[in-house]
């Protein structure tokens, strides 16, 4: 049986104090949820005050990106060893806004996931494909290069621990969401091809989420496929009372 898992992706959104403000309203709706794994990705400058937030709560925290690298001279970046200290448990890797503004390919996401596995963080791997790439029928293709490449090297194990976010990134911010019944279908062969490359073990128990407009009233039309074990949500996790109706929806 797969606990569910609900992520917030701010994206560079949120100041310290808004992040504070967002969770003194979220904290409390969301108090008493159980069987479900909630999560909050705040932008790095936020990290500190979220933690500090979400202290003694059961609400986990999680980085937007990392480094594949280990300290040293890379400006800008920063490395797994900084989250972990920062208090994160889960970072999300391979955005397709990282993709597709800032061109990381499908090498570098692999070789981030596998720095953040190192660290003991559990990666939310992000794949999904374009409108382009949806209409030559190239769906299921784009999913298997982008998620063997990003689960490169890993143990079944480690694949196991990991959460793969399914994001078509038409969906993403555009409020066009994917049909919940093709979502599942896709979803489904993602799980088929982990269970081809890592065994069926690793395929039963890696948690696999659905991301691209999200919102309180289409949360439950996800959450009732068999295959799908939660949502990665950007714009409707900026607001406390949106968020709190999609935790409780899973
Ligand atoms: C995302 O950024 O991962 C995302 C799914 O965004 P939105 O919910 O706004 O489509």
């Amino acid at each position: 049986m797969r606990t569910p898992v609900i992520a917030a992706n701010w994206k560079m959104n949120k100041t310290q104090a808004a992040a504070r403000q967002f969770l003194a309203d979220f904290l409390p709706r969301v108090a008493g949820l159980e069987g479900v794994e909630l999560i909050i990705c705040p932008p790095f400058t936020a990290l500190a005050a979220v933690a500090e937030g979400l202290r003694g709560s059961r609400v986990g925290l999680g980085a937007q990106n990392m480094s594949e690298k280990d300290p040293g001279a890379y400006t800008g970046e920063v490395a797994g060893e900084m989250l972990v200290e920062a208090g994160c448990r889960y970072v999300i890797l391979g955005h397709s806004e990282r993709r597709h503004i800032y061109g990381e390919t499908d090498q570098l996401v692999g070789a981030k996931v596998r720095t953040a596995v190192r660290h003991g963080l559990i990666p939310i791997l992000c794949i999904g494909e374009t409108l382009e790439e949806r209409e030559a029928g190239k769906t299921d293709a784009v999913n298997r290069r982008q998620l063997l490449a990003g689960l490169e090297g890993l143990t079944a194990g480690e694949v196991a621990g990991a959460i793969i976010a399914y994001e078509p990134v038409w969906a993403i911010g555009t409020g066009k969401n994917c049909d919940p019944g093709e979502a599942q279908r896709t979803i489904a062969a993602v799980r088929a091809m982990v269970a081809e490359a890592f065994g069926a073990d690793a395929a039963a128990r890696v948690r696999i989420q659905y991301g691209g407009s999200v919102k309180p009233g289409n949360i439950g039309s996800y959450m009732a496929q068999p295959d799908i074990d939660g949502a990665l949500v950007g714009g409707a996790s900026l607001d406390p009372a949106s968020f709190a109706e999609i935790c409780a929806a899973a």
